[in-house]
């Protein structure tokens, strides 16, 4: 039998919750893989079993595993007898398989749980490891092997695997909870929201636009970024606020140097009426301490106060070469660094205020209608969904409608209305 066998790391210590998680990170598993030929077959000691049909495609399954959160790593497996020769044969059989690694060196570790077959553990690795040095011409290496073939040989029947890959970390999908993500098209807001998506919350996007005085560009990359994203989540939500209209307003009445904070401030309230709308119970930013004007420590005490739902900054106290390294592993980097004009320059100075005060922001608003201005960018707001894998999942607005892995489902203009697509 050829299985894949899954190590969660960390969700082994959640006590009385450990039910749960364990339950939605098989689910996670099954919509990761569903498309991919691998069947569910067991729970077991602290780790899963899944089968792998024989067409599977093992770097499909790989890429897919290595994207659900809650695993900490996992390795190809199978199931054999106790008989040693078949047992060699069967191991060698599974690493010929295509798909496989061709490690450099190698070693077998074997473990007994049942001591009575008359062989120490040593020498059923002598033996596996001649066969399996003479069918693959790997090198033995026992200090430091590339890769490490484990055998446990149970009652009546051999459980093996074959090295270890990593897995994404993190808790399930699901069981943290929702966030409403303030998503720019920047480098660092993605990396952010992956990092609240990877400790458990099931992320809903929002990004501000400033079509039509700008181009299509930021929203495009918004909509790249939320696809992508989705590969770890599964399905997705982006809203798509127009914010021209509010800017135009402030360029009426507010001082230049505030309007980046008074912006901040009104993507906040926005953000907030959707993250209550879809239940979401946090707002995130791609923040950094110092990184420019609108992100010193004044002024986001300035900004939060627009909003009574927490705002993570999950990026707090990173450098940006980190940042931007953590963009490249993720896959968001190219898309992050295509052209676009940014909604918050948008008539706003070279050198706004690095520090504005409450009372000050609150005056300069006194002329703008705030609650009108936060309604009618709801109302405005588009809405896409995004699903992945896209085989065998329906979509409510567009059945049949396929377009690719992860492509953006349907655009809904006409505002915020109605739950998220499914519950989590
Ligand atoms: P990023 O790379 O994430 O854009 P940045 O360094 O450019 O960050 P700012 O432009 O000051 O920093 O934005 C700070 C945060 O505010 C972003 O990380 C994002 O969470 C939010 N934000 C800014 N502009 C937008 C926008 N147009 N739509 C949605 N969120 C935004
Ligand atoms: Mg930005």
């Amino acid at each position: 039998m050829r299985s894949i066998v899954i190590h969660y790391n960390e969700i082994a210590l959640k006590g009385r919750n450990r039910p749960y998680f364990m339950s939605r990170l098989v689910r996670n598993i099954r919509q990761a893989t569903a498309d991919a030929g691998v069947s569910f077959v067991r729970v077991l000691n602290g780790r899963f079993e899944v089968e792998l049909a024989p067409d599977a495609d093992l770097d499909v399954v790989r890429d897919r595993l290595s994207r659900v959160f809650g695993i900490g790593n996992f390795a190809r497996a199978g199931r054999s007898g106790v008989d040693l020769e078949q047992l060699g044969r069967d191991i060698i059989d599974g690493l010929n398989l295509p798909g496989g690694r061709e490690p450099a060196s190698f070693r077998i570790a074997a473990r007994r749980a049942d001591k009575r077959h008359g062989m120490t553990s040593m020498d059923i690795e002598r033996t596996l490891g001649a066969m399996v040095q003479a069918a693959k011409g790997w090198k033995v290496d026992l200090g430091n092997p590339e890769m490490t073939i484990r055998v446990e040989m149970l009652g009546t029947e051999t459980f093996y695997s074959f090295g270890n890959e990593q897995g994404a970390g993190g808790l399930p999908t699901g069981v943290s909870g929702r966030v409403a993500c303030l998503l720019s098209g920047g480098i660092d807001s993605p990396v952010a929201a992956w990092r609240m998506m990877r400790r458990g919350c099931r992320a809903y996007f929002i990004h501000f636009h400033s079509y039509p005085v700008l181009s299509r560009a930021s929203q495009e990359k918004a909509s790249e970024l939320a696809r992508l994203l989705t590969t770890w989540q599964l399905h997705s939500r982006l809203y798509l606020v127009p914010f021209a209209d509010i800017q135009q307003k402030a360029l009426m009445t507010v001082d230049p140097a505030l309007r980046v904070v008074i912006y901040r401030r009104l993507m906040f309230r926005i953000a907030e009426q959707i993250a209550r709308r879809v239940r979401a119970q946090a707002l995130v930013t791609g923040e950094v301490v110092g990184q420019v004007a609108s992100q010193t420590l004044e002024n986001m005490t300035v900004i939060d106060a627009a909003a009574s739902l927490p705002v993570l900054r999950p990026l707090i106290g990173m450098d940006k070469d980190e940042i931007v390294e953590a963009a490249k592993t993720l896959g968001t980097y190219p898309i992050s660094i295509i052209p676009d004009q940014d909604c918050c320059t948008l008539f706003t100075p070279k050198h706004p205020a690095t520090s504005t005060s409450i009372e000050q922001i609150e005056q300069a608003e006194r002329g703008l209608d705030a609650d009108a201005l936060v309604e009618a960018a709801i109302a405005a707001a588009a809405v896409e969904d995004f699903k992945f894998p896209m085989i065998g999942l329906r979509t409510r607005e567009s059945e049949g409608a396929e377009r690719g892995n992860g492509a953006p489902r349907a655009t809904e203009p006409g505002g915020v209305q109605g739950p998220p697509p499914e519950k989590t």
